[in-house]
């Protein structure tokens, strides 16, 4: 299976994201998603530059997060797909399947109403997916279907609630509208995603609505820290992150000991909790090391969940290996983890 967010912002272009290309490239590279689509607000929308620019001012600034992440793609590992999303009032539309060229190539889009300027697109074998139709918010008048006008609903958005992702996932049965599901992930870490887990790995941004058509592709979600208890991100800069799930009130929580003890350093050590979890006594939390490794090679290190006063073996292990390249940069680390 092969496993691709479709719904996902960056800044600086979305004036609503928080995180650049490298950031959420590397956070879908370390959960093994084969690729990402960059989908920031267009023109019509909540886009970071001035209306009263010109066309192609505009596009070009509109385009340069998607290429900055395309250069980047095999650097970081992961796939990059153009998307679009469109905007009228708070209503949005997912465009797949049109290159950057198109757009270049059509600045009359502007001028037209979002029935006219949908059937264009479709037309030229755009694959039009309706966002998150049933959002609320203060600053969307009222909701608006356009079952006519698209190819799918998406179903599962996981920056929206369960009864409006429900609502969604019925006007897609009553219209027969092909379902998809994405994350709107502005902000790079989230606690909750949704994505497409495809049978066969999506080549083109042609490829990925083909692959909806044929039933090839199905929505899926995961809540990568609950999902997975450890987390690491290689930052910051000669360092890495591992981050755990823990509960201090219990007594528990991790130490770590290293193979080669002088090869590693502790920068830091920090407990989080989750926004996504309700702020109660004894919560559980993360917390959250930053190491520097120092000595090139390979070399492990091994995490044990236990009360420090207990000789009983650890209620968790984790076990991480990574190598030091010679150039300072640090290899994917291969986790196993016992419970
Ligand atoms: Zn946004
Ligand atoms: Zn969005």
């Amino acid at each position: 299976m092969y496993r691709y967010e479709t719904h996902l912002h960056t800044s600086p272009v979305s004036r609503c994201a928080g995180a650049g290309v490298r950031e959420q490239m590397r956070f879908y590279r370390e959960l093994g998603y084969d690729g990402i689509f960059v989908t920031n607000h267009f023109l019509d929308g909540n886009v970071n530059i001035d209306r009263n620019l010109p066309y192609k001012t505009k596009l070009d600034f509109y385009l340069s997060d998607y290429f900055d992440a395309k250069k980047e793609s095999e650097n970081l590992g992961i796939k990059v797909f153009f998307g679009v999303e469109l905007s009228h009032a708070g209503t949005d539309f997912l465009i797949y399947g049109l290159p950057p060229e198109w757009y270049q190539a059509h600045p009359e889009i502007m001028e037209l109403g979002k029935k006219e300027e949908l059937a264009l697109m479709r037309s030229e074998g755009a694959f039009v997916v309706q966002a998150h139709p049933y959002r609320e918010a203060g600053y969307i008048d009222h909701i608006r279907l356009y079952p006519r006008s698209v190819d799918a609903v998406e179903v599962i958005n996981a920056s929206r609630i369960d009864f409006e992702n429900r609502l969604a996932d019925q006007y897609a049965d009553n219209y027969g509208l092909l379902k998809t599901g994405g994350s709107d992930n502005h902000h790079g870490f989230a606690s909750r995603l949704a994505g497409m887990e495809c049978e066969e790995p999506v080549m083109t941004e042609a490829d990925y609505g083909r692959l909806v058509r044929e039933g090839k592709a199905r929505v899926f979600t995961l809540n990568p820290d609950r999902d997975s208890h450890e987390w690491f991100r290689r930052e910051p800069e000669g360092c890495f992150t591992v981050q755990l799930r823990t509960n201090p009130s219990t007594g528990f929580d991790w130490d770590w000991e290293a193979d080669h003890a002088e090869g590693i350093a502790e920068e830091s050590r920090e407990y989080l909790r989750k926004e996504s979890e309700p702020a109660l006594c004894g919560e559980p939390s993360f917390v959250k090391f930053v190491f520097r490794p120092s000595v090139p090679g390979m070399q492990s290190v091994t995490f044990r969940y236990r009360r420090s006063w207990e000789s009983t073996p650890p209620l968790r292990t984790f076990n991480l290996r990574f190598e030091l390249k010679q150039d300072g940069r640090i290899s994917l680390p291969r986790h196993d983890f016992t419970e």
